[in-house]
């Protein structure tokens, strides 16, 4: 992949969870005030509290790879993987444009 594309690509990509990380944040910080008594609506809450919380560590951790995949682009290392340091095939980076594996050693990790 054409290595501007690709920075365009993975900074449209960091708006996008960034904005939602902070999205989440919102919503969970307002969750401060007490739980509902009932203990049904609390459960609910406690259940929407808890899939925000990992909706946001999942969306942490990718902005944590775009990042990765940023500074690799600086260092010219963009699209080679990390472990063999063969070439990322294009249509891997095409669906995953911060991935630092191939698809084989991505496999391979489990
Ligand atoms: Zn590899």
């Amino acid at each position: 992949m054409d290595p501007k594309q690709a920075r365009t690509r993975l900074l449209d990509l960091r708006d996008l969870l960034d904005a939602r990380h902070h999205r989440i944040e919102k919503h969970l910080s307002r969750r401060d005030e007490p739980l509902p008594a009932d203990s049904e609506e609390r459960a609910t809450e406690l259940g929407n509290h808890e899939t925000m919380a990992h909706l946001d560590g999942s969306a942490r951790a990718e902005l944590e790879q775009i990042d990765r995949a940023l500074a690799r682009l600086d260092a010219g290392d963009y699209g080679r993987c990390e472990r063999c340091q063969q070439p990322i095939a294009t249509e891997r980076l095409d669906l995953i444009p911060y991935a630092t594996e191939c698809v084989a050693c991505a496999g391979r990790a489990g």
